[in-house]
């Protein structure tokens, strides 16, 4: 198994809902936590960013905001009247100045690593597996949008929105947010079935629970994805294309994956928007 971080879901692209073979992994899914027992360390040292074997169909349409190379910061000095609320790092046991020594996948890498995620573990400081159950807290506040009792690809995961009066200002412009969208921030392969309720609030820094291995991965991380879009989406189940997939998780995948009306963006650029304040 060389794709440690393979499976972070929003790079598998199906191109019907037949999808024939392209099924990713399959070892990863029968097995909820082969990876510890099975491999213990082999490649993870050798190759921090191994390849991605689960053909990441690089089709998706969505247009991956551009801005990500511009200043991401640019508003912060202009518009100096914007307070920025509050921002959390999403591992409650590493402040948010720690999180790029973390990032062991990062947003959007060159093709054909597509990825619309950020991947936080321990790969990077060398050692892989400790990242398992760290905890996991919310990075703003907002409300439960979505819960998902481990399914493909993305296992246990919790989905929750941060309204556009909650945005800071700063980051409706670096990513050109849209008058009224939200944003939408997902938390992936979480470890414990999500104890969360559709539309309950969520405080900047509330616990949701742990980094774990559910879903299409090999190793302990937190799979953290923001999109922004339409407000109100909410579901309660999703999967992939999965033959006992249903409808209403195919509907799900599709909207939040594949239709792009939800725009990924680097969570970066939120995550470093209070360490580059003045
Ligand atoms: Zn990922």
């Amino acid at each position: 198994m060389t794709a440690l971080f393979a499976s972070c879901s929003p790079s598998v692209q199906p191109t019907s809902a037949s999808s024939p073979l392209s099924s990713p992994t399959p070892s990863i899914t029968q097995s909820p936590n082969p990876s510890i027992t099975q491999s213990p360390t082999p490649s993870i040292t050798q190759s921090p960013n191994p390849p991605i074997t689960q053909s990441p169909n690089p089709s998706i349409t969505q247009s991956p905001n551009p801005p990500i190379t511009q200043s991401p910061n640019p508003s912060i000095t202009q518009s100096p009247n914007h307070s920025i609320p509050p921002i959390c790092s999403p591992l409650r046991n590493h402040p948010l100045e720690q999180l790029p020594s973390l990032v062991s996948w990062s947003f959007l890498p060159a093709p054909p690593d597509r990825h619309y995620g950020l991947d936080l573990g321990h790969w990077a400081l060398g050692d892989e597996e400790s990242s398992l159950y760290d905890p996991v807290q919310a990075v703003m506040d907002g409300r439960v949008a979505g819960v998902v009792l481990d399914r493909p690809p993305s296992g246990h995961m919790i989905l929750i929105e941060t309204p556009y009066e909650r945005l800071p200002a700063a980051l409706i412009e670096a990513v050109s947010i849209p008058q009224g969208f939200s944003v939408y921030h997902e938390y992936a392969h979480l470890a414990d079935p999500p104890d969360l309720a559709i539309g309950q609030a969520v405080a900047c820094g509330e616990y949701l629970n742990r980094v774990g291995l559910t879903g299409w991965t090999v190793a302990p991380h937190l799979h953290l994805e923001t999109r922004y879009g339409p407000p109100g989406f909410t579901f309660e189940a999703m999967a992939y294309y999965t033959g006992d997939a249903t409808p209403v998780e195919m509907a799900a995948y599709e909207t939040w994956f594949l239709s792009g009306q939800y725009q990924a963006f680097d969570p970066m650029i939120l995550l470093s928007l209070t360490l580059s304040q003045p």
